[in-house]
């Protein structure tokens, strides 16, 4: 029998490691934050001890080959690593495998040349800068990037591309020291998803303004509205080939989203706890909460769904670490661990009563934090529409539905 279910002896160390490391350390260091008003000061002071000290446990950048000073962990290793240091929210900053760096590192070392490697990749592996990715605009649906209006026009006399147009949503730009950001280039190309491409846009070149932090339902975040005003930038600034940028945000795309299906499966089991830490110290007519059926059924639909989560994204990861098909597989993960993120926080906040409400936890931010989950990256009506037309084809094409069901054997 091939399947096996366990990791290897080496990740399973890694995992643990950051488990160590994330009750061990950053736990108390939050703890003394909090403790100190969440100072501005006292915050960068902690981020810059706690990534020393992620390096001196050799949890660095464990999503890198390790000759850009990784652990060289493939996507099944990365997806328990992720889920571990997740369940603190600043865990994966702390370990330099944050979004949206790690996609960014990805998608540099995928399509970047050796000079844009060493410009860009390298201070991004070391911790010393970070990147952004500017794709989404306001004015027409992110939800499909042929129609993006954000443009490029290349200058005949020095090869020069000048950038104009408006984007938001872009997380991490302010700080960010570059933004791959995807323009239209070939406005007639057809396919009209040939007609984008994507830059590396120097933050600090004229023209790039932040024009203000979007405030969210969890308060702002460095979710940046950009406008982008005859931003001049060399011909080599082009990442990836002419008429590429479609089919770079589909590479960078598939694994960035499950790589957050791994973080959220870390805050999904961190509520499923809180929610079982409650239930057993609550007493109410009788009996403990957690004696009661439909307190029981909240943790095992719960449990059942982070299980079914955990599989899909083990599978995904294994189908991309193998070179298989992946696209279905992950359309299942991000649909199915998003809305149980969701549904998880939820119950848990339902056990805690008034408390759950309160901020006096971390669940009420959680859930406004799970809230983009459903819609960000692809919306679940994006995935449900994939996962059905792979589901037609099946049928049509193969006469089964094999290949639309991660093609297991079963
Ligand atoms: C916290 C956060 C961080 C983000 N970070 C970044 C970032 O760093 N860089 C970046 O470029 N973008 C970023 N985004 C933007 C994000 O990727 C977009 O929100 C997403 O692609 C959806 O685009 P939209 O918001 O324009 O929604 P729309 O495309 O307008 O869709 C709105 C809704 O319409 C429905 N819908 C759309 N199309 C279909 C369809 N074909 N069938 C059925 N229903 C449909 C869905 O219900 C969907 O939720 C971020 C967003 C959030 C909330």
């Amino acid at each position: 029998m091939a399947i096996d279910f366990t990791l290897p002896p080496d990740i399973e160390e890694i995992r643990r490691r950051v488990r160590e490391f994330v009750e061990g350390e950053v736990r108390p260091a939050e703890q003394k934050l909090e403790e100190a008003g969440n100072d501005r000061k006292a915050l960068i002071e902690m981020i810059i001890e706690m990534r020393q000290k992620a390096k001196d446990w050799e949890l660095w950048l464990p999503h890198m080959p390790k000759e850009w000073g990784g652990l060289g962990l493939g996507p099944v290793g990365m997806a328990s690593v992720s889920a571990e240091a997740a369940r603190s929210r600043m865990g994966p900053f702390l370990l330099n495998c944050q979004a949206p760096d790690e996609g960014n590192m990805h998608t540099l070392l995928h399509f970047a040349t050796d000079e844009q490697k060493e410009k860009y990749l390298r201070p991004l592996c070391e911790g010393v800068k970070r990147s952004c990715f500017a794709m989404t605009e306001p004015e027409v649906a992110g939800s499909d990037p042929t129609l993006i209006q954000t443009h490029a026009e290349q200058d005949s006399a020095t090869g020069d591309w000048v950038i104009n147009g408006h984007k938001w949503f872009i997380s991490g730009a302010r700080g960010a020291a570059f933004a791959i950001v995807i323009a239209k280039t070939d406005p007639d190309a057809d396919p009209p998803q040939a007609r984008n491409s994507a830059f590396i846009v120097d933050t600090n070149t004229p023209g790039w303004e932040v024009v203000r932090d979007v405030e969210t339902m969890s308060g702002g975040h460095n979710h940046c509205e950009i406008r982008l005003t005859d931003i001049r930038v060399p011909a080599d600034s082009m990442l990836g080939e002419r008429g590429g940028g479609h089919k770079l945000g589909q590479v960078r795309l598939g694994p960035a989203r499950l790589a957050h299906c791994m973080r959220w499966i870390g805050q999904t089991e961190l509520a499923l706890e809180m929610l079982v830490d409650r239930a057993l110290n609550r007493y109410s007519h009788g009996s403990l909460l957690a004696d009661k059926q439909a307190i029981q059924w909240m943790m095992a639909d719960s449990a059942m769904e982070l299980y079914s989560s955990k599989l899909m994204v083990l599978h995904a990861a294994y189908k991309i670490e193998n070179g298989l098909p992946f696209k279905q597989e992950v359309s299942f993960a991000k649909h199915h661990v998003a809305q149980s993120l969701w549904k998880t926080i939820d119950r848990a906040i339902q056990v805690h009563g008034a408390l759950g409400y309160s901020t006096d936890t971390p669940l009420a931010d959680m859930l406004k934090q799970a809230r983009w989950a459903r819609f960000a990256d692809g919306a679940d009506e994006i995935h449900q529409q994939t996962i059905a037309r792979n589901v037609i084809s099946a049928c049509q094409d193969h006469g089964s539905l094999q290949p639309a069901l991660g093609d297991l054997t079963l």
